[in-house]
């Protein structure tokens, strides 16, 4: 399946690879696949009350696996998207600052999630969508995302959380 992601030398900038994952969700088995393989990881961490991805592509995956849980999805949107009233989390880039939004009022308290997106870099991001979903009363259960880059260091910025990763690069 990792012959289905392609590697983009020095791109956004110059020292960096890019995984580009479009030919593997334009090819229906294999995207099926992670889908069906993520739904079943995260099942085994008990019950799932909703499903959060992070734009853009934790909606490619996220919301195909919230319908194969049975549950909602909750758009973690990029700043100033989204019409208010909104809760926000700040998080540091590389350059600069980011920061994600959710609609204030769709997360009942005490709801399990599940947090997506498709690539586990640094973790900056995946640890900012989970700071927002607990500010906003819910309680993580666990992280899925179809691709980890080990040598960014972001499984050890969620150390103490159950992680799914299905392709592995260094
Ligand atoms: P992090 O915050 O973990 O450093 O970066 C992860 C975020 O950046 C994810 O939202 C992901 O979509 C995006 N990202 C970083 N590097 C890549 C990459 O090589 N390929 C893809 N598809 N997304 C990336």
């Amino acid at each position: 399946m990792l012959a289905l992601v392609r590697a983009v030398p020095d791109y956004p900038v110059a020292g960096v690879t890019f995984r580009d994952i479009t030919g593997l969700l334009a090819d229906g088995v294999a995207f099926g696949h992670v889908v069906a393989e993520l739904a079943r990881a995260a099942q085994g961490w008990g019950g799932i009350d909703l499903v959060a991805g992070m734009e853009a592509r934790g909606f490619l995956l996220g919301a195909p696996i919230a319908t194969s849980l049975g549950v909602g999805f909750l758009p973690l949107r990029k700043a100033g998207k989204l019409p208010p009233p909104t809760e926000s989390v700040s998080y540091d880039l590389e350059y600069g600052t980011a920061a994600l939004e959710l609609r204030s009022g769709t997360l009942p308290v005490g709801a399990r999630v599940l947090v997506v997106d498709d690539v586990l870099a640094t973790g900056g991001t995946a640890a900012a969508g989970v700071d927002l979903v607990e500010r906003s009363g819910g309680v993580v259960v666990g992280l899925a995302f179809l691709m980890e880059l080990a040598d960014l260091g972001g499984r050890a910025r969620l150390a103490g959380r159950e992680v799914a990763t299905l392709l592995h690069v260094e």
